[in-house]
Formats: C-alpha cells, sequence, structure tokens
C-alpha cells in the first residue's frame, strides 16, 4: 500500500513519470514483502520494471528484518537507510554492517500507537522527509485520496500519522569503515522449485513453516496472559491462526486435563483474535515494547541475551531449542 502509494505520489503531485511495484512471497500475514518505487524527470521515461539494485533510499518497515534477508545489498555511500526501530542510528549502523551512507532510526511503531494510526503512514511520512523533494502537503494529499474514501473514520489519525512520521526520525551520516565490507547486489538464487526438487518433495525453508518469526508482523500491540483468571476452556487455541498457545498435561479444580501454559510469542502476529474469545479476561491487550521481561517474548532477537541460543531458520526466521516444542 505504502509503494503504491508513494508511486502514484510521484506521478500525480510531483509531475515526475513514476513506477512502482511488489515483490510478494506467501501472502500469509508477517511474510516479507518488498516493494520498489522508481522516479525520473518527466523528459526522462522509465523503461525498466525490474528490482531496484542500488536505492538512494531503502526503507525497512521492521527491524527484525535485519540479518535475515541481504537488505543491505547494492547499499551505496549515497543510499539512505530508513529503520523502524527503538534504536540509535550507530546501533543500527553496527547491526546492518553497513559500510557508509546514512541511517535515520523511527520509532514508528511506538507512535503509531501513541497516535492510533498504523505504522504504514508513519514511514510514509518518514520516506517523504528524508528524500527531501517530496513536500509534506503532497503525502498528506495520497494518503487522503488513498485512505479518505476506504476508510474515512481513520483518516485523521493516518495524517497525524505522516505529519509525526514527515519530522520524526534520527539522521546520522556516516563515514566509510574499512571493518564492514559493502554488499553488491545479487538477485536472490531460488535453487529449489519444481524443475529441481528431490522426488517427494521437502521444504527446506523451515521460514515458511509454523516456525516462522511472525514477531515483524505485529503492530505494537500483543496478548499478555493472566493465568490466575485461565479457566482452560481451550477457545484462545482453537481460534489462534498460529497455534501460538503451549496446552500440556496438568491438573485444574482438581481435574486432570490440558492446562493452559501461556504463550510462544514467536509465533504470535498480534491479531488479539484470542482477547477478544477469552470468557473469562485471562488474555488482555498489551503494548509490545513495554513487555520485554515477558518469558519467550521475541521482538527482535538482537534485543535479547546473547546467553539465548537462536538459530536462524530462514526467511525472517529463527528459534530457540525449546521453539519447536
Ligand atoms: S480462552 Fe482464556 S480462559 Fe480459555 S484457555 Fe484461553 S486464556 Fe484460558
Ligand atoms: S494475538 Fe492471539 S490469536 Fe493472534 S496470533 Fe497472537 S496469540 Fe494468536
Amino acid at each position: 500500500m505504502c509503494g503504491k502509494m508513494l508511486g502514484e505520489l510521484g506521478a500525480v503531485y510531483l509531475d515526475l513519470n513514476a513506477a512502482s511495484f511488489s515483490s510478494y512471497g506467501s501472502e500469509k500475514r508477517g511474510s516479507p514483502v518488498k516493494a520498489y518505487i522508481r522516479y525520473s524527470l518527466p523528459d526522462e521515461e522509465i523503461r525498466i520494471n525490474s528490482p531496484v539494485e542500488n536505492p538512494h533510499i531503502l526503507c525497512l518497515f521492521h527491524e527484525a528484518m535485519i540479518g535475515k534477508q541481504s537488505v543491505m545489498a547494492g547499499v551505496t555511500e549515497c543510499t539512505k537507510v530508513i529503520v523502524n526501530t527503538m534504536q540509535s542510528p550507530e546501533e543500527i549502523r553496527k547491526r546492518l554492517k553497513m559500510h557508509a551512507g546514512t541511517v535515520c532510526c523511527i520509532d514508528a511503531g511506538k507512535i503509531a500507537l501513541e497516535r492510533h494510526t498504523r505504522v504504514n503512514t508513519v514511514m510514509l511520512g518518514a520516506i517523504a522527509g528524508v528524500s527531501e523533494f517530496i513536500p509534506l502537503e503532497a503525502a498528506l494529499d495520497i494518503v487522503k485520496d488513498t485512505l479518505g474514501k476506504k476508510s474515512p473514520s481513520t483518516l485523521e489519525e493516518n495524517l497525524d500519522g505522516v505529519r509525526c512520521g514527515y519530522t520524526g526520525y534520527e539522521i546520522r551520516e556516516f563515514e566509510p569503515d574499512e571493518k564492514y565490507e559493502p554488499e553488491p547486489y545479487k538477485e536472490p538464487e531460488n535453487n529449489w522449485g519444481y524443475e529441481n526438487a528431490p522426488i517427494g518433495g521437502i521444504n527446506t525453508c523451515y521460514g515458511s513453516t509454523v516456525s516462522n518469526d511472525l514477531s515483524a508482523s505485529r503492530e505494537g500491540y500483543i496478548p499478555i496472559f493472566i493465568k490466575d483468571r485461565c479457566i482452560n476452556c481451550g477457545l484462545c487455541d482453537s481460534t489462534c491462526p498460529d497455534m501460538v498457545f503451549k496446552f500440556v498435561p496438568g491438573e485444574y479444580k482438581g481435574r486432570n486435563m490440558m492446562v493452559n501454559e501461556g504463550l510462544d510469542y514467536h509465533y504470535c502476529k498480534g491479531c488479539l483474535r484470542c482477547v477478544e474469545i477469552c470468557p473469562s479476561n485471562a488474555l488482555v491487550e498489551g503494548i509490545e515494547w513495554e513487555q520485554k521481561e515477558l518469558k519467550n517474548f521475541v521482538r527482535n532477537k538482537d534485543l535479547l541475551p546473547d546467553s539465548i541460543n537462536y538459530v536462524s531458520v530462514g526467511a525472517n526466521s529463527w528459534m530457540t531449542s525449546e521453539s519447536p516444542n
């Protein structure tokens, strides 16, 4: 949606030639999606429609993408990298292993929660602000055009999100550091497919299974489990689309039965359907960034202590030795 809006913004409000397209993986919520946007001056036609190899602006809508995909491939000293994160540009530069360039950090998740808007509109505002050639008014106009009819009741909050994003980032330019190598752009190779899969077919990428880490799809809310209130009815387990709840053999009110042990946040995408269905208020809505101490809570593995042994298991995914259980 944000990529589409940026493409239209260039053509409609900046009098530029513009092209935008997206590349989706699985349609499952939480899967990584890439969107590419090109602008050119009115007298320069855009005749290519392929991934942007050396972006002037690269925007990561969630810091959980860092280290999982080759997000830095093709980044040069001229690139401005915008990241939705609670961390500083210095910390993000280290995590990105960025040779040189500019880093802009914005805690879009927190802004979105406070302003009752979505991360997308905050990031759209940040992209416009960082670009230095997209006026705030144009960014607001394209959001009015796109969301004004679709969801007029949320328009004011979304416009507010754009305004906050436009100026709400911290920016640092970094000189080349020989510690980090520039990463050249390379087309991703898909080695497993219909032509060369082994007979019987196996999925070698755990990342597209239930072990996928869904923290990147959360909008800032997570369910909090209050065990004392739980009546072990199992409704949360049958409602949750992502098998987040762990039921184990136990005892409840003198009866031997499966009891709710809580959530493994690794799999939770924050849809809060479990909160809606729970009849005893044992699940309540919580703010994600306030809950770092929760057992099994994962916002981003790089924010967690080194003592926890994480294993990379494919695109956007990692797990602990306990996760598969
Ligand atoms: S729906 Fe609520 S009461 Fe029922 S098992 Fe889940 S947490 Fe417990
Ligand atoms: S919010 Fe609840 S229902 Fe949604 S994925 Fe997380 S645990 Fe499952």
